[in-house]
């Protein structure tokens, strides 16, 4: 039922301040704002600090890379501390498993904090702590899921407040929630297959959403595919090189890309695969300039 998913008209309306509350100040209602009104600003809220892009001192700060079907949020997780000062969204239709990422990212957010507090000799207990926090957490997900960590969060610390998880189905909003340019990594990993040829038009890589992904990502910015699925990387394979905006990145450029271990190895579906022997198939495109621009 679409009637239960929260977007906002435009991006700009956008309130990012309860995902990233340390980057974001709540939007100030017209009633308190002392400035005489005006319509293109009072629903726009202002970042609290940044620049979040290095080079841009002038951006905002917004959000720079989507995890699409992000499920447990391994990616961000790993991401978080080596992109300290880029926003990431984790975007994810199903419940359970958006509460279970906010939660996951509270506690490593509040056991940072912790950290911070206490002295070094007690890291290992801090962690311990965490650990159990986040296995009690996916304890109710686990028999419909089979979810095993294998390991869980290393607490790195300063980070996590730069990750979040929001609730969307990504074939109908994306354009809501971002400017157009304004994404410089898209990730779809481990996608669901949906074998079925009537349940293709459920399939995160198609034609119609190529160009809402094309829309929202700056001219660079890189669209990270892997699946375990040898037919459905042949669907995406075939979709991303049809499509004209986007150029496949040779495999050698790809081992100097920091992102590429954590899109193979730390999502939950990714250690699935790998404890199963399964086997990876990625690809990656550029975003190259569109002629029509
Ligand atoms: N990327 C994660 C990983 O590698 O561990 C999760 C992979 S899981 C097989 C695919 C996820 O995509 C599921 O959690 C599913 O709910 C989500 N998903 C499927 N269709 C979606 C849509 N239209 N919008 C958002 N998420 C979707």
């Amino acid at each position: 039922n679409d009637m239960i998913f929260e977007y906002p008209e435009r991006p700009s309306q956008q309130d990012w301040s309860k995902y990233y509350p340390a980057y974001f100040r709540p939007p100030t209602s017209s009633k308190e704002t002392k400035r005489p009104l005006s319509p293109s600003s009072d629903s726009e809220q202002q970042p609290k600090r940044g620049p979040a892009s290095p080079g841009s001192d002038q951006q905002p700060t917004r959000v720079e890379f989507a995890d699409i079907g992000c499920g447990y949020g391994g990616l961000l997780v790993a991401l978080s501390p080596l992109f300290p000062n880029t926003l990431m969204v984790g975007m994810e239709i199903r419940t359970k498993l958006v509460n279970y990422l906010q939660q996951r990212i509270e506690a490593l957010r509040e056991f940072q904090h912790e950290l911070k507090k206490s002295p070094a000799a007690e890291w290992v207990d801090v962690q311990a702590k965490l650990d159990k926090e986040i296995a009690d957490l996916s304890k109710p997900l686990e028999t419909e899921e089979s979810l095993d960590n294998g390991e869980t969060d290393r607490l790195v610390p300063g980070h996590y407040e730069n990750i979040s998880a929001m609730r969307i189905n990504c074939q109908k909003y994306l354009p809501n929630f971002f400017e157009k340019g304004q994404l410089t990594k898209i990730f779809v990993l481990f996608a669901d297959p949906h074998f079925k040829r009537r349940k293709h038009k459920a399939r995160i890589i198609t034609s119609t959403l190529l160009a809402e992904y094309a829309y929202v990502m700056r001219v660079g910015g890189i669209f990270y595919m892997i699946t375990d699925v040898k037919d459905l990387y042949d669907w995406n394979v075939k979709h991303l090189d049809d499509f004209p905006l986007f150029e496949r990145i040779p495999d050698e450029e790809l081992e100097h890309d920091p992102a590429i271990p954590c899109v193979v190895h730390s999502t939950e579906e990714g250690k699935k695969v790998a404890r199963n022997k399964g086997k990876k198939y990625l690809a990656c495109y550029r975003r190259i300039e569109d002629p029509a621009d």
